[in-house]
């Protein structure tokens, strides 16, 4: 009988126990779920005084975070992984993302939430939803915004709608070269019209092959021989954006070698982009900015110079590895326009020269043309496009 009764008090003992520990943990889980913007700033108050009495080694002096992205266009079911960076004092850049006290939260948790350092977009969102994604590190914060992207069919407006924008918009830009590309058509073997009446360019894989808003690459052509120049990027995570073609990536090597050996620090920030990313950018810019601005500072799918994995983008730190035209007045920028042909780069869209590159002036923007034509274009002070139809085009 005591036995018995000993068994029972036993057993009840250790289902309460059981109880008392589930209840824990549950209590546990709810505070790691529940991290509101207030939350977020309590616990980086805490973090910070924890680290000051801890150790200074954990003391990393992030003096601003960096993420991969400032607008991200991405449809309903998609996750997508943001790379956070912290900018310390001395200018480098250490990966932040997987740090426990990096904590993240959205403005819009019902439709665009995070889970597990990723953005999600739930079911619930529908076309056109944004969110703010706010980063923050001890007491430094960085935001995203998030726009949810039409699925497939539904809002297939904004293609639609581009046509009909672009027979006024460019023949105002293309006037006179479009009269002379009429004219140079019957000897310039490097472009066809395609069924749309499109110029296709017929030798993407030419290191000379001219691509601009006339003259389109093929939309499946991906470069053969990408790889990563191994130079320093505005970015530590690995990204296609690192790509160019082998002979570019190793010329820029060479570019970057010899800046440094001159005091001068350039950075990549981006390089190969496929068809399909700058479709996502093109419309994305379209979606908020209109199509004319769009289409002015960036490019129609098929129509970037990135796609050919012969053009990178680069800046320096002193405009924060963005791409400024500030770059062009600094001694990186200037280092750049007087030095890249000799590595057989050119500066591609010049300050003044809008009307015939179709581009404002990107002073990062450099292109690979190999170093016999790069220094020929350069010491002829002209264009791409109006180079190749002076010297390039058979007579
Ligand atoms: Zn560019």
């Amino acid at each position: 009988m005591y036995k018995k009764v000993g068994k029972i008090v036993l057993i009840v003992g250790a289902l309460c126990l059981v109880f008392i520990l589930a209840i824990g943990f549950i209590k546990d889980r709810k505070n790691t779920d529940e991290v509101t913007a207030q939350g977020n700033a309590v616990e980086t108050e805490k973090d910070n005084k924890e680290q000051k009495n801890d150790s200074k080694e954990e003391d990393k002096g992030v003096k601003e975070l960096r993420l991969s992205e400032e607008n991200l266009l991405l449809k309903i079911g998609d996750k997508y992984n943001v790379k956070v960076e912290g900018l310390l004092a001395d200018g480098s850049l250490i990966d932040l993302t997987d740090d426990s006290k990096l904590l993240s939260h959205s403005d819009n948790e019902e439709k665009i939430s995070i889970k597990d350092g990723e953005i999600v977009i739930l079911d619930s969102a529908k076309a056109d939803d944004e969110a703010t994604i706010t980063y923050v590190y001890e007491n430094i914060s960085a935001t995203i915004n998030v726009k949810v992207e039409a699925a497939e069919e539904p809002k297939k407006e904004e293609p639609k709608e581009q046509p009909k924008e672009e027979p006024k918009e460019e023949p105002k830009e293309e006037n006179n070269e479009s009269e002379q590309n009429n004219n140079s058509n019957s000897n310039d073997d490097t472009v066809m019209i395609d069924e749309d009446g499109k110029q296709v360019v017929t030798n993407p894989n030419d290191i000379h092959v001219l691509v601009n808003k006339q003259r389109n690459l093929p939309s499946d052509y991906v470069p053969e021989d990408l790889i990563k120049p191994d130079i320093k990027f505005s970015f530590t995570h690995e990204d296609p954006k690192r790509y160019m073609r082998e002979e570019a990536a190793h010329a820029l090597e060479r570019l970057v070698a010899q800046a440094k050996e001159e005091g001068i620090e350039i950075v990549g920030v981006s390089g190969y982009r496929s068809y399909k990313r700058q479709e996502t950018i093109f419309n994305y810019n379209v979606n908020k900015r209109g199509y004319e601005a769009a289409n002015k500072i960036s490019a129609k799918p098929g129509q970037s110079e990135h796609q050919t994995g012969l053009a990178i983008d680069v800046s320096c730190a002193g405009v924060n590895y963005k791409l400024q035209e500030r770059l062009g007045e600094l001694k990186e920028g200037k280092w750049l326009a007087e030095n890249a042909h000799k590595f057989g780069f050119i500066i591609r869209y010049q300050l003044g020269k809008e009307e015939i590159t179709g581009y404002q002036y990107e002073p990062w923007h450099i292109r690979y043309l190999g170093e016999d034509l790069a220094k020929d274009v350069y010491e002829k002070g002209l264009t791409y496009e109006e180079y190749f139809k002076q010297y390039m085009l058979k007579e």
